[in-house]
């Protein structure tokens, strides 16, 4: 699973704690992952880094807008993602629904 902005935040925040520590803090993150990510992505925030974009790794993480920030893209994969949830939103949406459905008709069937 890619790492979250604010994930990486949080480790940021905190050089001075273990991976087993920060771990704590990042639910879902074993300290093996927090350790990885301390190596990609330093232990310190440097001044003026921007980490990669997590889809295409290769551009800087947009971070002058919330939702490139909290997806961890870069301009041009915020805006492929934005149109994306446009576009394919509702239909997902009814499809998950659909999902839920069925498997609560197949729970209650007797
Ligand atoms: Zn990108």
């Amino acid at each position: 699973m890619p790492w979250e902005y604010s994930e990486l935040s949080v480790v940021w925040a905190n050089p001075s704690m273990t991976a087993e520590e920060l771990s704590r803090l990042l639910p879902g993150r074993t300290p093996k992952a927090v350790s990885r990510a301390r190596e990609r992505y330093g232990r310190w925030r440097t001044e003026g880094f921007t980490p990669p974009c997590q889809r295409c790794g290769e551009h800087p993480v947009w971070e002058a807008a919330a939702d490139g920030r909290r997806w961890g893209l870069c301009k041009a994969c915020t805006i492929e993602e934005r149109e994306y949830r446009e576009r394919s939103g509702p239909a997902l949406a009814a499809r998950d629904n659909a999902y839920r459905q069925r498997k609560f008709k197949r729970r209650h069937r007797r």
